[in-house]
């Protein structure tokens, strides 16, 4: 594999699950739509961040690491996979989450509470400068940090996406399936650029388009294009990426980031009713809104087969109650 000589611990259930979801595709009229499965990847209730985690768990470990840092929203699920990863490994975790301490405790925030992770409220600060200080600390008191960023989005945790692009040939070819076009929820972008990268590499011909979910839609091209470069160099490949080798969808950021609408709850309650299948208030919940919406203005060709990759995040369905049942 293109990962095999990076060092990596084993979190992942993998392969996740390909599942194709024929009663949608049949309402819709087409395209033949699929979903890669890795909301299952079996870290404390899984999702994306778990297979960049392999990697970033192992490089704090080369590094003798005792303490993960990361950061995130409030109900980020990055924090709360890194924070599974750190106790899986034994290691202290310390999250510096965006904003205030909320009254309640739910969800994502539930679960790092129960995960013993120890939260930081950076307020209206930036986050790398807060983790820095954190860490810093650490040191004073003779601790060895290690800052994950943002994401998890750095050459290193992109990996995971290289290898996962992969295992995803593998499994369609097993199939005797082609994919078209992948669609996918993208935001820090470690997932979109470390599945292009492994595209290339492989020479897998269906075009990869990215839902963004928060705003800021050329910028987010400008970090692909940069981390792609870098996670290819990582690997030891030769490749060099440009902002338009990248697909990037931002018609769908609504009311900003986090905030459900209309489009988030109609595709969270269409997959629930039509396939019992559950997507997330922020990510996937907006990125299937997003290909729901393409496909009725008929941006995608009826013969065409589309692999929905399902990045996870259900576990912030519970802390968004009010949004989900509203209106
Ligand atoms: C973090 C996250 C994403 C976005 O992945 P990036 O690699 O940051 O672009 C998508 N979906 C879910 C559920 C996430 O938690």
């Amino acid at each position: 594999m293109l990962t095999d000589h990076l060092p990596r611990v084993t979190i992942a259930h993998l392969p996740t699950p390909l599942e194709p979801l024929p009663r949608i595709t049949s309402r819709l009229g087409g395209p033949e739509l699929w979903v890669k499965r890795d909301d299952q990847t079996g870290l404390a209730t899984g999702g994306n961040k778990t297979r960049k985690l392999e990697f970033l768990v192992a490089d704090a470990l080369r590094h003798e690491a005792d303490t993960l840092i990361t950061c995130g929203a409030e109900q980020s699920n990055h924090a709360r996979q890194t924070a599974a990863a750190a106790a899986k490994f034994g290691l202290d975790r310390i999250l510096v989450l965006r904003g205030r301490r909320p009254v309640e405790v739910t969800g994502n925030l539930l679960l790092d509470n129960l995960l013993a992770a120890d939260v930081v409220w950076a307020d209206d600060e930036p986050l790398d400068k807060r983790m820095e200080e954190v860490a810093e600390q650490v040191r004073e008191e003779d601790g060895h940090p290690y800052v994950v960023p943002y994401g998890g989005s750095n050459p290193v945790g992109a990996g995971g996406y290289v290898a996962a692009m992969e295992e995803l040939i593998d499994q369609a070819e097993s199939h005797d399936l082609t994919f078209d076009r992948i669609v996918l929820a993208s935001s820090s972008g470690g997932t979109q650029a470390g599945l292009t990268v492994g595209a290339r590499a492989l020479g897998y011909q269906g075009r990869i388009l990215g839902i963004s979910v928060e705003p800021g839609g050329a910028s987010l091209r400008e970090t692909l294009a940069e981390l792609a470069t870098a996670t290819a160099n990582h690997l030891g490949l030769e490749l060099a990426f440009e902002p338009v080798d990248f697909a990037v969808n931002d018609d769908y950021l609504g009311g900003g980031y986090g905030v459900v609408g209309d489009l988030e709850r109609d595709a969270i309650r269409t997959l629930a009713r039509i396939e019992g299948l559950l997507v997330d208030p922020v990510y996937t919940g907006r990125a299937f809104g997003g290909l729901l919406d393409m496909i009725r203005r008929g941006e995608f060709r009826s013969d065409e087969t589309v692999l929905f990759w399902h990045t996870g995040g259900t576990t912030g369905l519970f802390g968004t109650q009010q949004e989900l049942l509203g209106t």
